[in-house]
């Protein structure tokens, strides 16, 4: 249904033309179209973390942050529901840990899977857990951290997942809180990167070709 699969952006969808909105000069020409305008992610998040906050409120949860590229949504869904703690009668205790992973060169996804930080995973032991990701393409990752996660004997894992792309190939494995389910496109922005570049750009946009030629390794 709708609230399992967030806000769905069609495939026809163009984004919006680039000169509606600012962005750092740095990047003209390295971009097709502002695809969610920053302000549209922060009011989505609002709702996740209203979500979040209705199913586990009251309770102690380990916040654990998939970088590099959930760094931005976990930090502003973290505020967002520091907020509703402060304002509502219900409150969640929350603790932030942090995990590393890269599986990306250029825009492809490529075979190994590297996770970096790991070893503090023991303290997830009991705990209730809420990972943080920025996007779910295949679902190949999320599936690998899940498994990883549930060897330390975590008390429940909840996934928080901004982006999740609809791919003919998926996993099967998606995140119970989904900010926006989007077409089979590579994007950029809001801390998810092309090859460590574009993190300092708070839209998620389309890269563009001379963009893709201009930051490739
Ligand atoms: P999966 O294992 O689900 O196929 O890939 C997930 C990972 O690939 C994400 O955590 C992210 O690092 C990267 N990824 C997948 N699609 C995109 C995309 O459109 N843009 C960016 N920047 N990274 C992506």
């Amino acid at each position: 249904d709708s609230a399992e699969r967030g806000v769905v952006i069609p495939d026809n969808w163009p984004g919006y033309p680039l000169d509606l909105f600012t962005f750092p000069e740095h990047y003209s020409g390295d971009l097709d179209c502002v695809y969610i305008p920053h302000g549209v992610i922060m009011d989505r998040t609002e709702r996740l973390a209203r979500n979040i906050m209705d199913d586990l409120g009251d309770r102690d949860i380990v916040v654990l942050c998939v970088l590099k590229g959930g760094y931005q949504f976990c930090s502003d869904l973290v505020e967002r529901i520091k907020v509703l703690s402060c304002n509502s009668s219900k409150s969640l205790l929350m603790r932030v840990d942090f995990i590393r992973l890269k599986s990306y060169l250029n825009d492809r996804s490529t075979q190994d899977l590297q996770i970096i930080g790991a070893e503090s995973l023991s303290v997830l032991s009991g705990k209730n857990v809420l990972i943080v990701e920025a996007i779910v393409d295949t679902g190949k990752t999320m599936k690998t951290l899940l498994t990883h996660v549930r060897a330390f004997k975590p008390n429940m894992i909840r996934v928080a997942g901004l982006l999740v792309k609809r791919v003919p190939n998926s996993s099967g494995c998606l995140p119970d809180y989904v900010g926006f389910e989007i077409p089979n496109r590579f994007v950029v922005g809001y801390a998810l990167d092309y090859n460590e570049y574009f993190r300092d750009l708070n839209h998620i946009c389309v890269i563009s070709e001379s963009g893709k030629q201009k930051y490739k390794v």
